[in-house]
């Protein structure tokens, strides 16, 4: 009887153990798990950053461009799409080096950043020293507003920029546009208006805001 006894109290033991050891198991699962999801949402939110200037990058303007187009054909909404393109930017690399021309297309990131005004809208870098500007719901005279209040911004931050024809500060055109997205079409239409808005923004002589079509510019 002693022995069953002794048997028994052995067996408790290691029950109780067990009982631990799956609990402690049990508890560094959840924390892993925790750590890979904080890890995955990191590793997510830098694959749609742009590095040198912390905001939205292409491939994550495409996403979202698309899905603001599909949103917008089944709400039947337009979406206004806005091009900026900093002014003679090459010029001022050559004279302020490359480090400088980083520090102002950061600066003009942040005005981009805090000029967004309503949930669903991104702004991103498009490339070099090029942005958009993503308006779900915006009409063509909505957009010209947003393209506008832009170029102001950047003009009223003055920053110095010493070689540019244009005045002492720097400057951005910008080309905007805004459609119905039509079925099977895809988003590129709007992106190719914008940026031959932004090339007449160009060509008539920059710091200005040209529409796309250029014949149905808002009142
Ligand atoms: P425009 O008014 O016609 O737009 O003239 P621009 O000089 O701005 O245009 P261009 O395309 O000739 O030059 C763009 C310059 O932007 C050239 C390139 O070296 C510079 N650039 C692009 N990306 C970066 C960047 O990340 N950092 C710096 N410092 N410069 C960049
Ligand atoms: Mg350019
Ligand atoms: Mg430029």
């Amino acid at each position: 009887l002693k022995m069953i006894g002794r048997l028994y109290t052995v067996l408790c033991t290691q029950n109780a153990q067990l009982a631990l050891a799956n609990q402690s198991l049990e508890e560094r699962v959840a924390q892993r798990t925790h750590e890979l999801e904080t890890a995955n949402a990191r590793l997510r939110t830098l694959s749609r950053t742009d590095a040198l200037l912390g905001i939205a990058n292409r491939a994550y303007f495409n996403e979202r461009l698309e899905q603001a187009c599909g949103l917008a054909r089944r709400q039947n909404r337009p979406v206004g799409l806005v091009m900026i393109d900093v002014d003679y930017f090459k010029r001022y690399n050559d004279h302020c080096g490359h480090q400088a021309g980083d520090a102002c297309l950061q600066q003009v990131a942040h005005i981009l950043a805090a000029g967004v005004q309503r949930a669903g809208e991104l702004v991103a870098r498009y490339g070099g020293e090029e942005f958009v500007l993503v308006l779900p719901g915006a009409r063509l005279g909505d957009a010209q507003a947003s393209a506008e209040r832009i170029r102001a911004a950047v003009q009223a931050a003055a920053i110095a920029h010493p070689d540019s024809p244009l005045g002492p500060c720097v400057t951005v055109s910008l080309g905007f546009a805004a459609d119905m997205p039509r079925l099977g079409e895809d988003p590129e239409w709007l992106l190719r208006a914008a940026d031959a808005a932004l090339y007449q923004a160009k060509a008539q002589g920059r710091n200005c805001c040209c529409a796309s079509p250029p014949t149905e510019l808002a009142a």
